[in-house]
């Protein structure tokens, strides 16, 4: 265990928001989280499991906060290989591509349709990340935490993370749960290729017609890479918003007016909006709000400039989510996770 004193919060957080102090200790074992636990006791302070900062937004008043950083945790091993399935243990620690990358090279399915999502593994399960039909809920065997409210370990089973569209048992608790490491259910069997536009004809394109699981990796990194920001040059935290789900009755209201807005099947009943659809329908994509706005290309993307106040972030949200609103009806909801 290291602490770090005082360090610039901004620098943990992608979108580039946040007080300019805050305590920090790095974790190195998961012995390290109790002594750690103590030490914010001594300093009077709340502990905080920060990972990538990609998915995290601190309010100005984060400032009491304790940060446990956790990316010297990088172990990774093969638990278990049962008939076609691996278990694949990942510590927290290990920046989620890197960890996706073994996986490939081991010749194990079922992240690769997760590629190049920012952020370390520990923070994967937080908000069940997500892309081209898969979420990482559907390979995830066990989650290794610390609860700090109980000062115990505990091993979360899938079921017990109560996942959900971008959310979790984590997300739910911000800041109770530090999660050391993940073991991952891997299959060795033939990938399933994401039946998603950009995929097909991606591959379509290359004449490629059963792409391998390190081609089907590649295609995932070159469309993200084309089409969203990197963090390093533009401040941003990936997806702002959530994909809207309403009910078929009021889909099939809004496509009267919109015939043109895609729609896809959510659970019985209802259906999802692509809320990127949405803000540019709004005509607000590629539009600033002071030092917060819409990225040119993908208009789930807010992106700052790294000078913006979490005050004027909201503000900037609130503009967005209104307009849309006005307009369609529906209202936008976050996905970053504030910490105050
Ligand atoms: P896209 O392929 O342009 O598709 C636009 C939207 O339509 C997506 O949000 C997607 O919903 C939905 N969609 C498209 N084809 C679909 C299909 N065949 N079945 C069901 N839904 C379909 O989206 P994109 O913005 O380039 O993103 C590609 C993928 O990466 C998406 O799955 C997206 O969620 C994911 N992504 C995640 C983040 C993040 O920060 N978490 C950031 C960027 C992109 P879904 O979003 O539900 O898939």
């Amino acid at each position: 265990m290291e602490y770090c004193g005082q360090f610039n919060l901004k620098n943990h957080s992608t979108l580039r928001v946040g007080p300019l102090s805050a305590h920090a200790v790095y974790i190195d074992s998961k012995e390290d989280i109790e002594k750690a636990l103590e030490l914010a006791v001594k300093l009077n302070l709340t502990p905080y499991p920060l990972g990538g900062g990609s998915n995290t937004i601190f309010d100005d008043s984060a400032q009491n906060k304790f940060l446990f950083l956790i990316p010297r945790m990088r172990k990774m091993e093969i638990a278990l290989e049962k008939n076609n399935r691996t278990l694949f243990y990942i510590e927290a620690g290990v920046l989620w591509d890197e960890a996706v990358a073994e996986a490939v090279e081991l010749e194990l399915s079922g992240l690769e349709a997760l590629s190049s999502i920012p952020g370390l593994t520990g923070s994967a399960p937080v908000q069940n990340i997500g892309a081209y039909g898969a979420e990482v809920k559907d390979t995830i065997e066990t989650v290794h935490a610390y609860d700090m409210q109980k000062k115990a370990f505990a091993d979360f089973t899938k079921q017990a993370c109560e996942f959900e569209y971008r959310n979790s048992t984590f997300k739910k608790n911000p800041g109770r749960y530090f999660i050391y490491a993940v073991t991952f259910s891997l299959s060795k069997a033939r990938p399933s290729v994401p039946e998603y536009r950009d995929i097909i004809s991606y591959f379509e394109t290359k004449k490629i017609q059963e792409p391998s699981l390190k081609e089907i990796r590649e295609a995932i990194i070159e469309i993200r890479n084309n089409k969203l920001p990197n963090p390093k040059e533009t401040p941003n935290a990936g997806s702002y918003f959530k994909n809207p789900i309403i009910s078929q009755a009021e889909a099939d209201a809004l496509k009267v007016k919109f015939p043109d807005m895609p729609i896809y099947p959510a659970r019985e009943g209802f259906v999802k909006l692509f809320a990127g659809w949405l803000i540019d329908k709004a005509g607000l994509k590629n539009t600033m709000y002071g030092n917060f706005g819409i990225h040119k290309n993908h208009a789930l993307v807010m992106i700052g400039n790294g000078q913006g106040t979490f005050s004027e972030l909201l503000e900037s949200e609130k503009n967005i989510t209104q307009k849309v609103c006005d307009i369609f009806g529906v209202y936008l909801e976050r996905e970053p996770v504030i910490v105050n």
